[in-house]
């Protein structure tokens, strides 16, 4: 084992949430490496010092609300729950901006496009002419 896998397992190592066989691969690595055993010992003391704060209880009307809109959010899907938080302006706005743009492509879509082609057309043009473009 080389310093970079131990280190990446080293976390999980000091948690006890590795296999037997790879914990003792780290364990051999440690005795052999100080400057991983410096970073187990790290570790080990601000996990240690994580275990020494006091459990805090959020106030009853944060856990309220917070579970409220939690359930909230679970029952409605994206776009919906987007579109019921807009009030009847902002809906407006909304409706309006997405028509706009429709106008807007409607009208570059039919301006850009000439629908009788000029002159003798070449096989290019022939090619898309077929399939509906002009260029
Ligand atoms: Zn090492």
């Amino acid at each position: 084992m080389n310093c970079k896998n131990c280190t990446n397992r080293l976390s999980a190592w000091v948690d006890g949430e590795l296999s037997v066989s790879e914990a003792e691969r780290i364990t051999r690595h440690l005795k052999a490496c100080p400057a991983c055993r410096q970073h187990a010992s790290e570790l080990r003391e601000m996990s240690a010092a994580l275990d020494r704060l006091p459990s805090l209880r959020a106030p009853s009307a944060l856990s309220r609300r917070t579970l409220k809109a939690y359930r909230m959010a679970m029952e409605r899907p994206g776009m919906a729950d987007w579109w019921q938080s807009l009030n009847l302006v902002m809906r407006s706005a909304v409706c309006g901006v997405a028509l706009g743009g429709l106008l807007c492509g409607a009208v570059l879509g039919t301006s850009l496009v000439t629908l009788a082609p000029t002159g003798s057309a070449g096989p290019y043009q022939m090619l898309n002419a077929s399939e509906g473009f002009y260029p």
